[in-house]
């Protein structure tokens, strides 16, 4: 295989064309950026790429390393080491191994399970290679932490699971000031919570404590881990439209979206899947086969009722200090909420993607009163 060709250069000198003709090496993939993600449970790593490439990992005992080679590729910035501030991570470091082989060296605090896989482009993103690195004892305990929760739960007592759209890889909708709905929903959520843990009758947790990203069926499993009452998940809006502006309130739809608009939302939020990339993850699709199918439509047909109970309150509750897109709630195919045994609505805050709304958005007092609205609306739920 020719690595080397023929380019032809042209440069401008005193107003004359100069053809050059040199050797140039072919270039390969270039790697453009390293990022980090840090959940409870694992670090993510991810390598953005302008085009695929190969690689080959080994795990290292002791020191406890994760190396990487990553082939046919070359270097875009300067940087070598990445110090990084992590529960499983000391530092990140790049060596080129040639003209077009990296090795790119994880220094671990630990012994790690390691996850790889791709990501193809979307949107404003380039090939993205991502590596977790998974501490499945910290895994195992985060899982029986929530289970205790059902367990030790006093009767009397609801539990709610406050879930805050997106996170780390997938920033959800960004607005013309460049904010992300990921961060947005976490402070909501935050907020949120502090209000529901005042509550002595009620219990609240987060799906998500930071900035990374959980798949859309782990979101579910965390609530029916928590043995949640009530499941609210948390987003802002997008739209090519930047006049569209307003907050809505969604609940699953069985037969399908009840409408166009309501079945490309579905598809936008849905695809935060693929954006933060859930694919080998493979105990969020573990299905339980001992539901029965009568007993579930059953649950699903109750949950529903009670979600379209709980978005009616919701926007009641938010048309007192805001506008709403649509006053009433709507139905769309959110995996989110398909929990058959939780009331599950989905609040779209207000449009990300509309000046004002962001600006109202990034506002602290706004975000109060966002969470002490819907902290309102779930008393009422539970006392009707
Ligand atoms: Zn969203």
């Amino acid at each position: 295989m020719a690595n080397q060709f023929s380019k032809i250069t042209f440069l401008s000198l005193f107003g004359m064309a100069i053809v050059l003709s040199q050797p140039y090496p072919v270039l390969g993939a270039i790697l453009t950026d390293v990022r980090f993600w840090s959940a409870p449970d694992h670090t993510r790593i991810v390598l953005d790429l302008n085009e695929p490439i190969q690689y080959e990992g080994s795990s290292l005992e002791s020191p406890p390393q994760f190396h990487l080679e990553l082939k046919g590729v070359s270097l875009y910035f300067s940087k070598r080491e990445i110090e990084v501030k992590d529960p499983f991570l000391n530092k990140i470091s790049l060596v080129e191994l040639g003209k077009d082989r990296v090795n790119l060296i994880l220094h671990q605090k630990k012994p790690l399970n390691v996850n790889i896989f791709t990501l193809k482009p979307y949107q404003d993103k380039l090939h993205r290679l991502v590596i977790d690195l998974v501490d499945v004892v910290q895994e195992k305990k985060e899982r029986e932490e929530r289970q205790k929760q059902k367990e030790i739960k006093s009767k009397g007592t609801m539990i709610v699971v406050i879930d805050p759209g997106h996170g780390g890889e997938d920033p959800g909708a960004v607005g013309l000031q460049k904010t992300m709905e990921k961060d947005i929903v976490l402070k909501v959520g935050e907020k949120l919570l502090h209000l529901l843990s005042q509550n002595k009758e009620i219990q609240a947790f987060l799906t998500r404590r930071g900035d990374y990203f959980i798949p859309l069926e782990e979101r579910i499993k965390i609530g029916r881990e928590y043995g949640a009452d009530l499941f609210i998940s948390l987003h802002t809006d997008g739209s090519f439209n930047p006049q569209a502006r307003g907050s809505s309130v969604y609940c699953l739809s069985l037969s399908g979206a009840t409408d166009e608009a309501a079945k490309i939302l579905a598809d936008k939020e849905n695809m935060s899947n693929i954006l933060g990339g859930a694919f080998l993850r493979p105990a969020a699709f573990a299905k339980d086969p001992n539901l029965n199918q009568i007993l579930l439509d059953l649950m699903q047909n109750n949950s529903m009722k009670e979600s379209f109970r709980f978005a009616e309150t919701i926007l009641e509750d938010i048309k007192t200090f805001n506008s709403l897109k649509s006053p009433t709630y709507r139905q769309a195919n959110f995996i989110v909420l398909k929990a058959p045994d939780i009331p599950s609505v989905l609040v779209e805050m207000a449009f990300i993607t509309n000046r004002e709304d962001e600006r109202l958005l990034n506002r602290n007092d706004f975000q109060e009163k966002m969470a002490k609205t819907l902290h309102l609306s779930i008393k009422k739920f539970f006392k009707p």
